[in-house]
């Protein structure tokens, strides 16, 4: 494709019925970086081109010089195109896709943004003859047209910075204070997913980007990780509310005084090697059941008989919970996790209490029970 016609396939990019120079200096300036200063001086690379040559450029390919090609390539700023051509509604992507495709570039409306913007670059190293490496312009494309797409998604995800946990809500006219920031968590993922995204906050946004360790983004995609079991419990099981008197439970596992955290020399855990086929969830597991055990028995009795407890009911919700996971095809272990981290979440918990009890549930043949995941009907 020759730039006059990727331009006359744009027009409805601008808003208006601008004639051809005022066009294209306002298509151009959407994908080149002018700083204020240097509107209306030489360093502007559309200042120093002619109306007259501006409107044969709309006509002509050799119109447009190889020097401007240049010189756009260089104050490229891909990263707005791939903005503006996102935020259009879809009557206009629609007619954009369309246009592309007279001109033989086949695209369609969720990979236009992208499409457009590597065809941009395409006749731009062609006019300007660039041919050194581009994979790093080509990969900035890739991320940026996914962090666009997501966007909307990410930001109705995020209940709060990722990082410092600061409040996203949106305040008059759809902006939000905390400006949301939206980072990179450094996949090599040819197509990044939006797990490969976190929001951010303004300040904890900008100290991302200036420098983060592997720690950081390890962080970030466990917070994603929570992210997504909230949302999905959320969806499955937002009705239900763990019983209150959970919380104590989970407090007094918590709370065991360390002198008391030994093993009991009389567990046994044969009911967990019935279950668990991941030796590595198995040894925590049978870990933490034979120091906690007995703990939980006793303390979920002393719990039940003050009357406002029911164990049973808990015991209802977190199997339910445990169902709406199985299908989901996860490993032992990110159910094992995922469970404890909705009790958590759900009860404002601790993560290795609500863990403990995870695998208590698993002890006394409530989750990962053989018979129930070969769909077997069991006697309650
Ligand atoms: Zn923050």
């Amino acid at each position: 494709m020759k730039f006059f016609e990727f331009a006359e396939a744009m027009r409805p990019l601008v808003p208006g019925k601008l004639s051809r120079a005022p066009y294209l200096r306002e298509l151009i300036s959407m994908f080149t970086t002018v700083t204020e200063n240097e509107w209306g001086t030489r360093n502007d690379p559309i200042t120093v081109v002619s109306d007259s040559t501006l409107d044969s450029m709309t006509s002509r390919d050799n119109a447009f010089t190889k020097k401007l090609a240049q010189a756009i390539h260089s104050r490229l700023r891909i990263d707005n195109f791939i903005d503006v051509i996102q935020d259009l509604d879809d009557a206009a992507k629609m007619l954009i896709v369309h246009n592309l495709e007279q001109f033989g570039l086949g695209t369609k409306i969720d990979q236009l943004a992208f499409d457009a913007a590597n065809e941009l670059v395409n006749i731009l190293h062609e006019k300007a003859k660039i041919t050194t490496d581009d994979s790093a312009l080509r990969r900035e494309i890739r991320i940026h047209a996914a962090l666009a797409a997501y966007r909307q998604e990410l930001l109705v995800r995020s209940r709060g910075c990722q990082v410092c946990g600061a409040s996203m809500v949106t305040v008059s006219n759809g902006k939000s204070k905390a400006s949301p920031q939206i980072v990179f968590l450094d996949s090599d993922t040819p197509e990044p997913s939006r797990d490969d995204f976190a929001v951010l906050c303004l300040p904890c946004g900008e100290k991302y980007r200036l420098a983060h360790t592997k720690d950081d983004v390890a962080a970030l995609q466990y917070s994603n990780s929570r992210l997504l079991t909230q949302q999905q419990l959320g969806d499955d099981l937002a009705p239900l509310d763990l019983d209150k008197k959970l919380v104590d439970l989970l407090q007094r596992i918590k709370a065991l005084p360390r002198a008391q955290r030994t093993f009991d020399p009389n567990y046994i855990v044969v009911p967990l090697e019935q279950k668990l086929t991941d030796d590595g969830l198995l040894s925590r597991c049978s870990d933490a059941m034979a120091i906690y055990e007995r703990v939980i028995r006793l303390e979920s009795q002393a719990l039940e008989s003050t009357g406002q407890f029911s164990f049973n009911r808990m015991r209802a919700q977190i199997k339910a919970a445990w169902w709406s996971m199985i299908d989901a095809d996860l490993t032992e272990a990110e159910i094992f996790s995922r469970l404890a981290m909705w009790i958590a979440d759900q009860t404002g918990g601790d993560q290795y209490a609500s863990e403990v009890l995870v695998a208590y549930m698993i002890q006394i043949c409530e989750l990962f029970n053989p018979e129930d995941l070969t769909g077997k009907v069991l006697a309650a």
